[in-house]
């Protein structure tokens, strides 16, 4: 396994060679998700394994891991929202090779041209985000906005000891 991402990925080819690369994907790098965070910081450890499965069809297995700041839909706060995703896509070069595809791949259509890496890493990223991000009940920041807030010194006590 290469310790390395490389720009652009020629899946065909590579499923026949048996190419595999890791490496981190800078969040900030990710424009569709752009609007979507609260912010852009983090990176993803991605794993891109490119093989032949025993049917002869053209695989490309790996893993995405990290976590992404999202805003939360109720509060409008950051929320972390984990990434732990399983690449299961078979190579397919038409929509009636897609059709035949087993259960259990999901398509992942190439034309001839690379692709891009970082594109193909989006799109199941944007596939994992939840429609409505929100956190989960009380961590949810309207909760403390419901609280009254916090005792605070009232600046005029303080002339009122000044003056006695
Ligand atoms: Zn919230």
């Amino acid at each position: 396994m290469l310790d390395c991402l490389p720009k652009r990925i020629e899946p065909v080819g590579l499923a026949d060679v048996g190419r595999s690369f890791r490496g981190e994907v800078p969040v900030s790098e990710l424009s569709r998700l752009a609007p979507l965070l609260a912010s852009r910081e983090g990176t993803l450890n991605v794993q891109l394994e490119f093989g032949l499965d025993e049917r002869r069809i053209r695989t490309l297995k790996g893993s995405i891991q990290g976590s992404i700041n999202l805003v939360c839909q109720r509060c409008l706060g950051a929320l972390v929202f984990p990434i732990d995703l399983r690449i299961c896509l078979g190579i397919v070069t038409s929509e009636t090779e897609s059709d035949r595809l087993p259960g259990g791949y999901e398509p992942l259509l190439v034309s001839g041209e690379p692709l891009l890496t970082f594109d193909v890493i989006e799109d199941e990223v944007l596939l994992a985000v939840p429609a409505i991000p929100a956190h989960e009940g009380s961590v949810c920041e309207t909760g403390y906005r419901n609280q009254p807030p916090a005792q605070r010194d009232n600046p005029f006590s303080v002339l009122e000891k000044l003056k006695s």
